[in-house]
């Protein structure tokens, strides 16, 4: 997962479906029939397939929960707080008042927002209409009900500190960082989200580890060239290493495919590979 910044959100989004989503949701919270709300979400549920098309440029077209390339996916935008149901609540009626409001979407892969069995990899998974909270935060039930007052136990793309407490390593599957959770819930919150975005998905699995370590093969080869030229002097090695590097650099960069499993790799070489260290400041 990578931050995906509001700002570039807002960018991506043209002017008429700011508009309409804007008059729809008045439409919605004017409405007190819970029918009648119903009918006005199904019959515009054209408005966020639409968005999606936009949305999907914000990461080159990767699912902002997992960084799956979609190219193929039907239905695309994942309302991060459910609009028709709250699975953990069963009497909360879900977010209908958020159904068009556009910082709700996150461009998102069939994996991770829905019901997904993976039988050969004996996981499961798939967000659905779940969105537990922390225990002890208050649930917004209504439009006036803040949602400052919530504390969302999965991971939202949209917020940076909830991506810096994922870290990838030779496993493939993302654990909590210690360097920046603060405090025992966090855990709880990675574990919870590895659950329902089905992040252990085997072979998604399967591509992180193999990106992690091939981030580690290359920057080893990086610096063998770079012991090399010293050595030798020799224009080849340095040009070859430059290759490696840009290498480098594009498989950590955010339009990449697990692009944050790269990172960590290379932030976990930098101290000992002269080339993770070099890769990560290249422009
Ligand atoms: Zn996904």
């Amino acid at each position: 997962m990578r931050f995906v910044d509001p700002d570039r959100v807002d960018a991506v989004l043209p002017s008429h479906i700011i508009t309409r989503a804007m008059t729809i949701t008045s439409q919605l919270v004017a409405e007190p029939d819970e029918e009648a709300r119903a009918r006005i979400i199904k019959t515009n549920s054209d408005l966020w397939r639409e968005a999606g098309r936009y949305l999907a440029k914000v990461m080159d077209g990767k699912c902002w929960y997992c960084e799956v390339r979609q190219e193929r996916s039907d239905n695309p935008v994942d309302h991060y707080r459910p609009k028709g149901r709250v699975a953990e609540e069963q009497a909360h009626h879900g977010y209908w008042w958020l159904a068009f409001v556009l910082e709700n979407y996150r461009f998102s892969c069939t994996f991770c927002n829905s019901r997904r069995v993976d039988v050969e990899g004996g996981s499961d998974g798939g967000k659905q209409d779940h969105f537990p909270l922390v225990v002890g935060s208050q649930r917004a039930l209504k439009p006036e009900d803040p949602l400052a007052t919530e504390r969302p136990m999965l991971l939202d793309p949209m917020d940076s500190r909830d991506v810096a407490l994922l870290v990838f390593d030779e496993t493939g599957v993302p654990s909590v960082s210690e360097k920046f959770s603060t405090e025992a819930v966090d855990a709880e919150r990675v574990e919870k989200s590895l659950e329902l975005y089905h992040w252990k998905h085997r072979p998604i699995a399967s591509k992180r580890r193999i990106v992690f370590k091939r981030v580690a093969v290359v920057c080893s080869a990086a610096d063998q060239l770079l012991s090399d030229f010293e050595r030798t002097g020799e224009e080849r090695f340095r040009l070859e290493r430059e290759r490696l590097l840009r290498a480098l650099n594009v498989m950590a960069d955010r339009a990449t495919e697990h692009s944050a499993a790269a990172l960590c790799a290379l932030r976990g070489l930098r101290t000992a590979s002269a080339s993770a260290a070099e890769a990560l400041e290249l422009p």
